[in-house]
């Protein structure tokens, strides 16, 4: 039996996978040590546990696990990157080059920075929302100490060629740092050739426990720094300070091995779903706009819009599907999408722009009952739209209020 309402906002967050959870547990309860505790066997058994779960987080991504720093998440993740390399590279130059579609905690990050003195370019990206490699080598000049390119967005889904740019980011002595939350555990990815300096990833994106996540920082010779972002203790080799979130932390490296196992089989499986999904859509409703390259894109992502379509209004007439309009994380404000911007969208179409995000839990009887609401319910808009003859702006209020 179909179980409403259904969970269509993967790229948001995904569900703790239950053999995440039963991995979690017994650390809330008979082994809840501090992993920094030396002295007795509950500490030595929370050390041991953080320890696995460090070489299972290696080993989906290929590097040493040493170079695994644990965080309470990607967008720290990231803040730690980003601020500590260029805390400790200002010396050497105050430029840092990014994208204009990379998640809040890169761009916020980044107009922090730009406020205390650094120099920030924005990389255009193209129609299809993937930047140029190009692009970033012509903009570095010899103040360049980062670039931060996302491995893929989070909203229109899209894979950017990050070991191309990384590879001229080594050429040029510049250091590459990516946002790979998106990425990790949904395509396979490789650090084995040690082009990309540092990365950051997030456990609540590949169906482990929210509010722990991990940076990765090259061992390799010559040596990566980064200034600590946080005082108060020497965990993870001084550079993130607190004490371990051990149950997390046990949870996001059991979600790491259950991807290893999985990531081909499941990214093929859901990328059939999400064909699905919009041949489906495609076949009731004429007109579909795809955003994002749709070869060159995540296997659970699907960012569509649909002239004449209030996004919000069709939204809300089919609560029983999570989906998000534009970006989950801008949604709570009004301003427009900063990726569809990019992409350059116009205004009108952004509006009727829609996410869906498919992922491991999602079955195909539920995308066939996706696709019959959406197809019925954009056919009513449309007619109403019609009927109220005031063009591609549907009665919002009508539909937006609970
Ligand atoms: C979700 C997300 C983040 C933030 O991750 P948290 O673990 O929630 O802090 C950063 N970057 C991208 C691309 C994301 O999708």
């Amino acid at each position: 039996m179909l179980k409403l309402p259904i969970y269509l906002d993967n790229n948001s967050t995904t569900r703790v996978d239950p053999e995440v959870l039963e991995a979690m547990l017994p650390y809330f309860t008979e082994s809840y040590g501090n992993a920094s505790s030396k002295s007795h066997e509950f500490g030595w058994a929370a050390e041991a546990a953080v320890q696995h779960a460090r070489n299972l987080a290696a080993r989906l991504i290929n590097c040493e696990p040493r170079d695994i720093i644990f965080t309470s998440g990607a967008t720290e993740s990231v803040n730690l990157a980003i601020k500590g390399a260029a805390e400790m590279y200002r010396a050497k130059g105050n430029h840092i080059i990014t994208t204009e579609i990379e998640h809040e905690a890169v761009l916020d990050t980044c107009k922090n920075l730009e406020r205390k003195g650094f120099d920030v370019t924005y990389v255009k990206v193209n129609e299809s929302g993937i930047v140029d490699p190009g692009e970033i080598e012509r903009a570095v000049n010899d103040k360049t100490i980062l670039v931060s390119v996302m491995y893929a967005n989070n909203e229109i889904g899209t894979i950017q060629p990050v070991n191309e740019i990384a590879k001229l980011c080594k050429e040029h002595k510049v250091l590459f740092h990516t946002d790979a939350t998106q990425a990790i555990g949904k395509i396979p990815v490789d650090l084995s050739d040690h082009n990309i300096d540092m990365l950051s990833f997030s456990s609540h994106k590949m169906y482990g426990p929210k509010g722990v996540g991990a940076l990765y920082k090259t061992g390799k010779l010559p040596r990566v720094r980064i200034e600590p972002q946080t005082d108060g203790g020497a965990q993870e080799k001084g550079l993130r300070a607190g004490t371990l979130n051990v149950p997390g932390i046990v949870g996001f490296g059991k979600a790491c091995e259950i991807s290893a196992k999985v990531i081909n089989k499941e990214a093929e499986r859901i990328s059939l779903l999400r064909d699905r999904l919009l041949n489906g859509i495609i076949s009731g409703v004429k007109d579909v706009k795809v955003n994002g390259d749709i070869n060159n894109r995540l296997p659970g992502n699907l960012n569509i819009s649909i002239p004449g379509i209030d996004a919000d209004s069709l939204m809300m007439s089919m609560k029983d599907i999570a989906v998000s309009t534009g970006s989950a994380c801008s949604s709570e404000s009004v301003e427009p999408s900063h990726v569809l911007s990019a992409i350059g969208l116009d205004k009108k179409l952004m509006r009727s722009t829609i996410r869906f995000g498919i992922g491991r839990f999602n079955t195909e009887e539920e995308i066939e009952y996706v696709i019959n609401k959406v197809n019925e319910k954009v056919k009513y808009l449309l007619s109403i739209n019609t009927l109220s003859g005031n063009g591609s702006k549907t009665k919002k209020g009508e539909y937006a209020e609970n």
